[in-house]
Formats: C-alpha cells, sequence, structure tokens
C-alpha cells in the first residue's frame, strides 16, 4: 500500500514565515496594508513562488490575485483556495497568508506527485480582506462576486487619502480582467480560527458551517439629572440604571436561549457623567451575534421588547438605532461534510464550528459553492504579534485542504 499524498510542511512553514518577514519596520512590527508597498513586496513573493511551478498569474481589476494551474480539461471553472495576504497595522503572520500559501502548496504537491487533476485548480489571493487601509473589509471579494462594482471598489479613499485603483496602479497590482471573469468550480478557504473553541475543546479541525450573523444597535436612554443625596430612589428617573439592567438583561437572555448568540455593550457613554448627579441620559452599543438568521432577529426582537418594559418601568423614553446589520451566511453542506470526512480518514478530532469573524469565503459563497477550514488558534490570539498556531497543526490542515481540493477536482455541483 503505498503512503498517502502529504504536503511538504517545511516549505509551506517556511514560507509562511518568510511572507511574515515582508513588511516590518525597524521594530519589528509587521503591517502589511493593502496596497501598500509592503502588500507589493508581499505580493511579489507570491507570485515568484507561482512562476517557479509555472501557474497561469492572472490579476483583476481590483487586484485580486490568482495563480492557476492550467491541467484537465482547461475549459472548465477552477477549485479555488485562497484567503488573503493583507495585514492589520502589527500583525501575526498566519492570519490570511495561511490559506493562500496552504492552496499553493496543495497545488505543488499535487504537481510534484504526477496528479492528474480533470479541472484546473487556481489559488487566490484577495484585495485588502482587512479593510484597515480602505473599507469596508473584503473590498477586494466583494468586487469579486459583484457586490460593489468594479469602480466603487477602485474609487474608495483609504485612511491616507488615496484611492485604492491609484495605489493598485503605483504597485502594479491592478490588472485589466473584469473583477468574477474567472468563477470558481467551488472554494475552500484554510484559515486559523482566531477563537479558542478548537483549542480550548481538543480539536484539530473546525468545518466551518457558517459564518455569524452580526446586528450592531445603539441605545439612547433619556433619564431626569437631579441631586444623588436628595432624590429618594422611588422618584428617580435614572438613565444609567436602565442602561445597566440592558447589559445583565443580555446576558441572562444568552444564558437562558441555550443557542451560540453572543451579545456584548462594547460602550456605554453617561451624561452628564458626573459622580453625585443622576445620568440624565446612557448611551450603548450592543451587538449581537448567531449563525442562524432567526435566531437573531429573535434576539433582536426580545431585546426590543424588554426595552418597552424597561421605558414603563423606569420612566426613560429609549431610542433604538441600527447601525450595521449582516445576515449570516451558510456554506455548502457537502463541502463541508467532505471536511469532516477528510478528518475522519484522517484520524484527526473535527468539530462542526461558526465563524465569529468575517472572511472572503463569505463573498464567494454567493457566487460558488464555498466553505472554510480552520486550525486551532493558541488562546485563540488574532489580529497580533502573538498569534501563533504550531507547525504541526498548520501541516495538518493543510493536508486536510489537499484531500479535499483532490475530492472536490471530481465533484459535480448542481
Ligand atoms: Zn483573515
Amino acid at each position: 500500500m503505498s503512503e498517502p499524498l502529504t504536503v511538504n510542511g517545511n516549505r509551506l512553514v517556511r514560507r509562511i514565515e518568510e511572507l511574515g518577514q515582508i513588511g516590518r519596520d525597524e521594530n519589528g512590527t509587521l503591517t502589511r496594508l493593502a496596497a501598500s508597498d509592503a502588500d507589493k513586496q508581499g505580493r511579489d513573493a507570491l507570485v515568484s513562488w507561482m512562476k517557479s511551478i509555472e501557474l497561469d498569474i492572472r490579476i483583476d481589476r481590483v487586484g485580486n490575485l490568482f495563480g492557476i494551474w492550467q491541467q484537465g480539461d482547461v475549459s472548465l471553472s477552477p477549485v479555488m483556495a485562497g484567503s488573503h495576504i493583507d495585514t492589520v497595522i502589527n500583525a501575526g503572520i498566519y492570519d490570511g497568508c495561511y490559506g493562500v500559501l496552504s492552496g499553493l502548496e496543495v497545488i505543488e504537491t499535487l504537481r510534484e506527485s504526477g496528479f492528474a487533476p480533470a479541472r484546473p485548480i487556481a489559488v487566490a489571493a484577495f484585495t485588502g480582506e482587512e479593510g484597515v487601509r480602505f473599507a469596508p473589509d473584503m473590498i477586494g471579494s466583494l468586487a469579486y462576486v459583484g457586490g460593489s462594482s468594479c469602480e466603487q471598489a477602485l474609487a474608495t479613499v483609504g485612511t491616507d487619502g488615496k484611492t485604492l485603483g491609484d495605489e493598485l496602479m503605483r504597485i502594479g497590482y491592478a490588472g485589466d480582467m473584469a473583477p468574477g471573469t474567472l468563477r470558481p468550480h467551488c472554494y475552500v478557504e484554510l484559515h486559523i480560527e482566531q477563537g479558542p473553541v478548537l483549542e480550548h475543546e481538543g480539536f484539530q479541525i473546525g468545518a466551518v458551517e457558517s459564518i455569524q450573523g452580526i446586528s450592531w444597535q445603539r441605545v439612547v436612554i433619556e433619564g431626569q439629572a437631579n441631586h444623588a443625596g436628595t432624590t429618594p430612589m422611588k422618584l428617580r428617573r435614572d438613565a444609567g440604571l436602565a442602561a445597566a439592567r440592558i447589559v445583565t438583561y443580555l446576558r441572562d437572555y444568552v444564558g437562558r436561549s441555550n443557542s451560540p448568540t453572543v451579545a456584548t455593550v462594547g460602550t456605554m457613554r453617561f451624561e452628564p457623567n458626573a459622580i453625585n448627579v443622576i445620568p440624565s441620559r446612557a448611551m450603548l452599543t450592543v451587538d449581537l451575534r448567531d449563525p442562524d438568521e432567526i435566531r437573531l432577529q429573535t434576539g433582536e426582537n426580545a431585546l426590543c421588547d424588554f426595552l418597552s418594559k424597561l421605558e414603563k418601568e423606569e420612566g426613560t423614553p429609549i431610542s433604538l438605532e441600527r447601525l450595521a446589520r449582516f445576515e449570516p451566511v451558510n456554506f455548502d453542506d457537502r463541502i463541508v461534510a467532505l471536511v469532516e470526512q477528510v478528518a475522519r480518514e484522517m484520524g484527526l478530532k473535527s468539530r462542526r464550528i461558526a465563524s465569529g469573524a468575517g472572511h472572503d469565503a463569505q463573498m464567494i459563497a454567493r457566487i460558488a459553492p464555498a466553505a472554510m477550514i480552520f486550525v486551532p488558534s493558541i488562546n485563540g490570539i488574532s489580529h497580533s504579534p502573538d498569534e501563533f498556531t504550531p507547525p504541526d497543526d498548520l501541516v495538518t490542515g493543510a493536508n486536510v485542504l489537499l484531500r479535499v481540493v483532490s475530492n472536490l477536482v471530481k465533484a459535480e455541483f448542481n
């Protein structure tokens, strides 16, 4: 019996570390913002690795970068693996880069092994996933799936006043292909979890079945400012007290619901904000997330009902304003099941998981069957230089991707 095919783990880890050295300042801080000089250097390194295995390089107008292994029936759409290589400010080396370099590694391994795919396989690096310099995040994959126009994306003004279009032109990564021209047969994104669940529960692989929906709301409570010493408790209209009741309500609601809902009051402000004055006004934000749209709506409605009750009980008029709302994204169940099956065959502990963070895969899911694979992040730390996944876990994840991609080449999606 021949040994099952495995990626070259040393080559993968070496490239992750090498790419992780590009964009460091004199203090060693890593920052590779979209369409910056550092991004150009990172892209150059990626392109040189793609060229070393003779991939067909394609760049679209918003700078999304593809390396295609033109094998099998080249008239067919490619199986695509990818992520992004831009980073946040003071970043770690794994977020995004791991998925791109693993896609490359999978192609290189298959190519070396003499594997004959029935259709092309592509690796993708999408522009500006982090959204730090050019908002919104996932700007490249959003334009790729037609969620924004190419012109709109290119006209986006960055934090430094420059446009994405001009900056892509300047660094030499403004391609001429219309975004979305290269449509994937299906898409898989391998990524570090960026949360503590897999590590905490002792799983090696997360078969990501969804990306949770997000609801951001602002609550403003009107009370009556009055003397803290002379106003009896019964006669108060205390906006601060009402605000505090919202915080505990949310924790109790989530605790009762026995669901993966998470609720956070991340900001709160009182007026006049004085030690001896009853707050006349309180402003707070509610961040509510759930992988299920109905449950997310139920959570929003429950909060709304509670606020009407609170308004009467405390005598404090309350207004609610929606700041942002994203529906959850469900990934393709056939690919999620394939990830689980591959993990099982490899003797790995895996579980289905919802992503708490946004990823390019949620955009690609609009146009093609898509899913993600997670590997553990130590202590769940991400967007930080302390972000870490042990090399063995990185290689394990890439081997899962290898088998998933090999299977997807044969898969039919209708
Ligand atoms: Zn990422």
